[in-house]
């Protein structure tokens, strides 16, 4: 099955979706590409860091299960191999919105959880602390309101993220019942 977690930038997916994947051992977090720049101390398999020329050339040659321009760089999925549909393995996508949009409509079963943060201002604090500049923080706030808004409306489950520990158990608890109910087992 794919699992998606979607919200806006700085809400604190990445942090979720790895503590989900460590304390889940049956799910699998895909490694997304993109040709944005590697930030000061992040680490160098966060992503498949590629340019421009490669990422086109790997959605002309349908690479990616969704792919999306995201404040000027790309990002995209690849193929987590065949049957990724199905109930043989159970892959976690941390992808913004439009991707969530695409997974939707190629893998229909994909359950989709939209994190959302417990206030704007907490949203900012958040981004300011990441060290992108104040134009990028500011383009990314206006970009949250709206990317929450257009995964309700793809019919992804809201959950807040206020307490950490609290969003993963509530998080880990809804993947655990859609496996439990689709394929009767994990
Ligand atoms: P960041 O640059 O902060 O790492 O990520 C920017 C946005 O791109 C975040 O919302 C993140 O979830 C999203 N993102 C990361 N990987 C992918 C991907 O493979 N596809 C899509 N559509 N979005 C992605």
């Amino acid at each position: 099955m794919i699992f998606v977690l979607c919200g806006p930038g700085g809400v604190g997916k990445g942090t979720v979706a790895s503590m989900l994947c460590r304390r889940n051992e049956w799910l699998e977090l895909s490694r997304s590409w993109t040709t944005r720049k590697r930030r000061e101390g992040e680490s160098g398999d966060a992503y498949v860091f590629v340019d421009q020329a490669h990422f086109k050339a790997a959605v002309e040659a349908d690479g990616f299960l969704e792919w999306a321009w995201f404040l000027e760089n790309l990002y995209g999925t690849p193929f987590p191999g065949d049957e990724y549909g199905g109930c043989q393995k159970h892959i976690l996508l941390e992808i913004d919105v439009q991707g969530a949009a695409q997974v939707r409509e190629r893998v229909p079963g994909a359950v989709v959880v939209v994190l959302e943060p417990p206030s704007e201002d907490e949203l900012r604090r958040r981004l300011q602390g990441r060290g992108d500049d104040h134009a990028h923080v500011e383009a990314r706030m206006r970009l949250s309101m709206a990317e929450i808004k257009a995964a309700h409306s793809l019919g992804a489950l809201g959950v807040v993220n206020d307490d950490l520990d609290q969003t993963v158990t509530e998080v880990g608890e809804l993947f655990r019942a859609a496996v439990l109910k689709r394929c009767g087992s994990i």
